[in-house]
């Protein structure tokens, strides 16, 4: 493995989990966002995580104090980047933002510094002129809980150069990660390109009325095996992200099916509290 600097680019939910996974695995690690505020919340996320690994990994006090201090924090961009490998970003998922971020990267960073980003929805084609470094820059894919969810979609864009592709994979396994290569863009990677539509095919049985919640769940898991149905995902993913999903589809086809199922789901669940397994009821009690 030629990386030793890593630097994350924004330090939210995602960033903070995958600078803690990076140092954990012995990798210096650089933490980069817009202010003091912002790396302050990042520490307190960082601090919280070091008792999971204990818990979910068995990792030791001294592991994850040895982790914590592979750590060092910036507000400043250069500064941050100044011996970077790689850098990843996880800033919000807002294209003016992520655009201004890869022009000033593409400036400030050294000319060797690889970049990923790990956008959910977002192509990497779609900013790769702004970081002036199309070669040098692809999709690294994270889950949330990345610790326990260890998947890395590495995504290629088309002018991605193979041997950078080959790295990120092997950095992503050095971290931890089960590395999954995807050879073309795809919205949705892999997981949510199989996902989604199962997910949209069980909601329509539902308001369809064809079949009830536990129904339809019990089917897909006795006959393929999965350990959990469409429904008992959906709970997991949250209620409200499932809303806004399907909201904007009705919105944006006129379709009444996705309109009904929307306010099902508006006036059912979300207005009843019941968001999913984030507060102890959703399709299911927990
Ligand atoms: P978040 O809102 O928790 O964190 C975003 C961070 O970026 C914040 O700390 C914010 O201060 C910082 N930021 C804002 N503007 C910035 C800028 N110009 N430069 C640098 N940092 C800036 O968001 P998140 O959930 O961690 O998502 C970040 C990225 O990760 C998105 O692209 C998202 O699609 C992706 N992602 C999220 C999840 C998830 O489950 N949350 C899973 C996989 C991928």
């Amino acid at each position: 493995m030629n990386y030793k600097n890593i630097t994350v680019a924004g330090s939210g939910v995602l960033g903070s989990q995958i600078a803690f996974q990076t140092a954990f695995h012995g990798f210096q690690v650089s933490v980069y966002d817009i202010n003091d505020e912002a790396l302050d919340q990042a520490k307190e996320r960082i601090e919280k995580l070091k008792p999971r690994y204990q818990k979910d990994l068995n990792a030791t006090q001294e592991q994850v104090d040895e982790a914590q201090n592979r750590l060092s924090f910036y507000s400043d961009l250069a500064e941050a980047v100044k011996e970077a490998d790689l850098v990843i970003e996880a800033v919000p998922e807002v294209v003016p933002i992520k655009t201004e971020f890869y022009n000033k990267l593409g400036d400030v960073a050294p000319e060797k510094t690889i970049f990923a980003s790990n956008s959910s929805t977002l192509l990497p084609s779609q900013f790769a002129d702004a970081t002036g470094r199309p070669e040098k820059f692809l999709a690294l894919h994270f889950a949330n809980e990345i610790w326990l969810n260890n998947t890395a979609e590495v995504m290629k864009h088309a002018g991605t150069d193979m041997n950078v592709f080959d790295e990120v994979l092997d950095f992503a396994k050095a971290i931890g990660m089960v590395a999954l290569p995807l050879h073309k863009e795809q919205p949705g990677y892999i997981l949510n390109s199989l996902l989604v539509p199962l997910l949209d095919a069980a909601e329509i049985l539902l308001v369809r009325g064809v079949a009830d919640v536990e129904t339809i769940d019990k089917t897909w898991m006795i006959a393929t095996g999965a350990p959990k149905g469409p429904f008992a995902i959906l709970d997991v993913v949250g209620i409200t992200t499932a809303y806004n999903i399907v909201k904007a589809k009705a919105e944006a086809t006129g379709n009444d099916e996705l309109k009904q199922l929307a306010n099902l789901l508006k006036t059912e669940y979300i207005d009843k509290g019941k968001l999913g397994t984030a507060t102890g009821e959703g399709f299911y009690t927990y």
